[in-house]
C-alpha cells in the first residue's frame, strides 16, 4: 500500500515524501484509514513503529478540511518524548504551518502560557503541566478540541499520571476523537480506554 491507497489528501502525501517516508509502516496502514473514517482508536505500538505519524496525519488532514482554534492535545509521559512528537507533527504539518506548543514540566510556566495564548493548533504535553495551566492560566481551555492523543499510556500509567488524566478529561469536549497508543496492554490501560474511548478500533502491529 502506499500513503495514497490510504485516503490521504495530497498535501500530506507531499509531507510525507519530503519526510522520505515512502511506504506507510503497519500500523500507519491499518490506523489511518480507520481515523479517517472518524473511528477512536486503540493501537498497541511501540516507539520506532511510525505512531506518531499514524497519529498525526488523520488529525493534519482533518485540520487542513475544518481549521478551528486549539484542535489537538496529545499527552505524552516525557519531556523528550513531547518533544520528538511535536517536532515530527510540525515537520509533517508544515504544508499548513501547523503551531505546536510543547508544555512540558521542569521549565518555567510563563513562556509556556505566552506559548499558548498564541493559539497553537497542537499542544503536545506531560499530563501534571497542562493540568497545571488548564488550573492557573487566565484564558486558556480546551473547549475547541477535536483531537485526544494519549502517546505510551502504559508509561503515562506507570508514571501514576492516571489521576492527572482524570481531571483533564473532565476539560475536553466529549464530542471528540480519542486515539491511545501503548506498547503493552495491562489492566490499567483498559480502565483509561474504557474511560475516554468510544466504539474504538483495535490495531496490533
Ligand atoms: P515513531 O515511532 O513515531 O517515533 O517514529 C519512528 C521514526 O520513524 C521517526 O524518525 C519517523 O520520522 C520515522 N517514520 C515514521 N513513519 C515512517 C515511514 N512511513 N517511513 C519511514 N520512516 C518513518
Amino acid at each position: 500500500v502506499t500513503f495514497a491507497d490510504l485516503g490521504l489528501a495530497e498535501p500530506l502525501l507531499e509531507s510525507t515524501a519530503a519526510l522520505g517516508y515512502k511506504y506507510p509502516t503497519p500500523i500507519q496502514a491499518k490506523s489511518i484509514p480507520e481515523a479517517l473514517k472518524g473511528r477512536d482508536i486503540i493501537g498497541l505500538a511501540e516507539t520506532g513503529s511510525g505512531k506518531t505519524a499514524a497519529f498525526a496525519l488523520p488529525i493534519i488532514q482533518a485540520l487542513l478540511e475544518k481549521p478551528s482554534g486549539l484542535f489537538a492535545v496529545v499527552l505524552a509521559p516525557t519531556r523528550e518524548l513531547a518533544g520528538q512528537i511535536a517536532q515530527n507533527m510540525e515537520a509533517l504539518g508544515s504544508i499548513c504551518a501547523l503551531r505546536c506548543a510543547t508544555i512540558v514540566g521542569g521549565l518555567d510556566m510563563v513562556p509556556q502560557a505566552i506559548a499558548l495564548s498564541k493559539k497553537p493548533h497542537v499542544i503536545v504535553a506531560t499530563p501534571g503541566r497542562l493540568l497545571d495551566h488548564l488550573e492557573k492560566t487566565r484564558g486558556f481551555n480546551l473547549r475547541s478540541l477535536k483531537y485526544l492523543v494519549m502517546d505510551e499510556a502504559d508509561r503515562l500509567l506507570d508514571l501514576d499520571f492516571g489521576p492527572s488524566i482524570d481531571r483533564i478529561l473532565k476539560f475536553v469536549p466529549r464530542e471528540r476523537n480519542t486515539y491511545l497508543f501503548s506498547a503493552t496492554m495491562s489492566s490499567k490501560v483498559e480502565s483509561l480506554q474504557r474511560a475516554s474511548l468510544k466504539d474504538p478500533v483495535r490495531i496490533s502491529v
